[in-house]
Protein backbone atom coordinates (compact mmCIF):
# COMPACT_ATOMS: atom_id res chain seq x y z
CA UNK A 1 0.00 0.00 0.00
CA UNK A 2 1.21 3.33 -0.97
CA UNK A 3 1.77 5.38 2.03
CA UNK A 4 -0.68 8.40 1.45
CA UNK A 5 -3.71 5.18 0.98
CA UNK A 6 -2.57 4.40 4.44
CA UNK A 7 -4.22 7.94 5.42
CA UNK A 8 -7.35 7.28 3.23
CA UNK A 9 -9.81 6.64 5.65
CA UNK A 10 -9.02 9.27 7.26
CA UNK A 11 -8.82 11.94 4.14
CA UNK A 12 -11.89 10.50 2.96
CA UNK A 13 -13.29 11.14 6.09
CA UNK A 14 -12.61 14.87 6.59
CA UNK A 15 -13.69 15.40 3.24
CA UNK A 16 -17.02 14.07 3.57
CA UNK A 17 -16.43 11.66 1.06
CA UNK A 18 -16.10 14.64 -1.93
CA UNK A 19 -13.85 15.95 -4.02
CA UNK A 20 -11.99 18.56 -2.40
CA UNK A 21 -11.79 20.91 -5.41
CA UNK A 22 -14.64 19.80 -7.60
CA UNK A 23 -17.14 19.02 -5.34
CA UNK A 24 -18.46 15.39 -6.63
CA UNK A 25 -18.91 12.51 -4.57
CA UNK A 26 -16.96 9.85 -4.72
CA UNK A 27 -20.00 7.36 -3.64
CA UNK A 28 -21.99 8.40 -6.36
CA UNK A 29 -19.23 8.36 -9.03
CA UNK A 30 -18.03 4.59 -9.12
CA UNK A 31 -14.97 5.68 -9.16
CA UNK A 32 -12.28 5.48 -6.75
CA UNK A 33 -10.90 8.67 -5.88
CA UNK A 34 -7.23 9.61 -5.25
CA UNK A 35 -5.55 10.92 -1.95
CA UNK A 36 -3.30 13.72 -3.22
CA UNK A 37 -0.48 16.17 -2.05
CA UNK A 38 -1.51 18.92 -1.99
CA UNK A 39 2.44 20.22 -2.62
CA UNK A 40 3.35 17.40 -4.34
CA UNK A 41 6.38 14.96 -3.23
CA UNK A 42 8.16 15.99 -6.51
CA UNK A 43 8.22 20.05 -4.42
CA UNK A 44 8.77 18.57 -1.41
CA UNK A 45 5.00 17.77 -0.09
CA UNK A 46 5.13 15.76 2.59
CA UNK A 47 2.86 12.62 3.25
CA UNK A 48 1.02 13.83 6.34
CA UNK A 49 -2.67 14.26 7.12
CA UNK A 50 -1.94 18.38 6.45
CA UNK A 51 -0.42 17.70 3.10
CA UNK A 52 -3.33 15.11 2.16
CA UNK A 53 -6.15 15.68 0.12
CA UNK A 54 -9.40 13.97 -1.42
CA UNK A 55 -9.61 14.51 -5.02
CA UNK A 56 -11.33 12.72 -8.16
CA UNK A 57 -9.17 11.32 -10.73
CA UNK A 58 -10.34 14.06 -12.73
CA UNK A 59 -9.13 17.10 -10.71
CA UNK A 60 -5.73 14.87 -9.40
CA UNK A 61 -4.82 13.94 -13.10
CA UNK A 62 -5.33 17.86 -14.68
CA UNK A 63 -3.45 19.05 -11.40
CA UNK A 64 -0.33 16.67 -11.68
CA UNK A 65 2.41 18.13 -9.95
CA UNK A 66 1.32 21.98 -10.21
CA UNK A 67 0.62 24.01 -7.48
CA UNK A 68 -0.09 27.56 -9.80
CA UNK A 69 -1.72 28.27 -12.38
CA UNK A 70 -2.73 31.37 -14.28
CA UNK A 71 -6.27 33.72 -13.50
CA UNK A 72 -8.02 34.99 -16.22
CA UNK A 73 -5.93 37.88 -16.42
CA UNK A 74 -3.09 35.64 -17.00
CA UNK A 75 -1.43 36.22 -13.87
CA UNK A 76 0.36 33.16 -12.45
CA UNK A 77 -1.60 32.45 -8.62
CA UNK A 78 -1.33 29.54 -6.74
CA UNK A 79 -4.13 27.04 -6.64
CA UNK A 80 -6.49 26.77 -3.85
CA UNK A 81 -5.21 24.85 -1.22
CA UNK A 82 -8.17 23.00 1.13
CA UNK A 83 -5.83 21.82 3.82
CA UNK A 84 -4.94 26.50 4.44
CA UNK A 85 -8.54 26.34 5.84
CA UNK A 86 -10.51 23.80 8.63
CA UNK A 87 -13.10 23.09 7.15
CA UNK A 88 -12.18 22.70 3.70
CA UNK A 89 -15.14 23.97 2.42
CA UNK A 90 -15.35 26.82 4.56
CA UNK A 91 -12.26 27.77 1.80
CA UNK A 92 -13.64 26.54 -0.65
CA UNK A 93 -16.99 28.71 -0.75
CA UNK A 94 -14.21 31.56 -0.56
CA UNK A 95 -12.96 30.74 -3.21
CA UNK A 96 -15.77 29.37 -5.95
CA UNK A 97 -19.39 29.11 -6.12
CA UNK A 98 -21.50 26.44 -7.06
CA UNK A 99 -24.70 27.08 -9.54
CA UNK A 100 -26.94 24.73 -8.26
CA UNK A 101 -29.16 24.99 -11.93
CA UNK A 102 -26.07 24.58 -14.35
CA UNK A 103 -23.87 22.40 -12.22
CA UNK A 104 -21.13 25.07 -13.27
CA UNK A 105 -18.34 26.16 -10.71
CA UNK A 106 -17.98 29.78 -10.96
CA UNK A 107 -14.36 31.12 -9.22
CA UNK A 108 -14.84 34.03 -7.04
CA UNK A 109 -11.07 34.65 -7.00
CA UNK A 110 -8.10 34.77 -8.75
CA UNK A 111 -7.12 31.53 -7.13
CA UNK A 112 -10.30 30.47 -7.55
CA UNK A 113 -9.60 31.10 -11.31
CA UNK A 114 -6.05 29.66 -11.88
CA UNK A 115 -7.82 26.66 -9.95
CA UNK A 116 -10.86 26.33 -11.90
CA UNK A 117 -8.71 26.52 -15.58
CA UNK A 118 -5.66 24.27 -14.30
CA UNK A 119 -8.04 21.56 -13.03
CA UNK A 120 -10.69 21.98 -15.83
CA UNK A 121 -13.09 21.57 -12.74
CA UNK A 122 -16.24 22.24 -15.39
CA UNK A 123 -15.06 19.64 -18.08
CA UNK A 124 -18.31 18.16 -19.79
CA UNK A 125 -18.14 15.02 -17.74
CA UNK A 126 -17.69 16.44 -14.63
CA UNK A 127 -20.29 19.38 -14.75
CA UNK A 128 -22.65 16.54 -15.95
CA UNK A 129 -22.11 14.09 -13.08
CA UNK A 130 -22.17 17.31 -10.60
CA UNK A 131 -25.81 18.08 -11.83
CA UNK A 132 -26.80 14.73 -11.22
CA UNK A 133 -25.54 14.49 -7.71
CA UNK A 134 -27.59 17.93 -6.81
CA UNK A 135 -30.32 16.67 -8.42
CA UNK A 136 -30.21 14.18 -6.06
CA UNK A 137 -29.66 16.09 -3.59
CA UNK A 138 -26.23 14.64 -2.65
CA UNK A 139 -24.59 18.22 -2.72
CA UNK A 140 -26.05 21.09 -1.23
ZN1 LIG B 1 -12.68 16.82 -8.60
Amino acid sequence: MAPAEAWRELVAARAGGACEYCRLLEAATGVTFHVEHVVPQSKGGQTVLSNLALSCPGCNLAKGGRTAGEDRNGHRRPLFNPRHYEPWLLGWHLHFELNHETGLIRPRTPIGEATEKSLDMNSVNRVFARRLQIQAGLIG
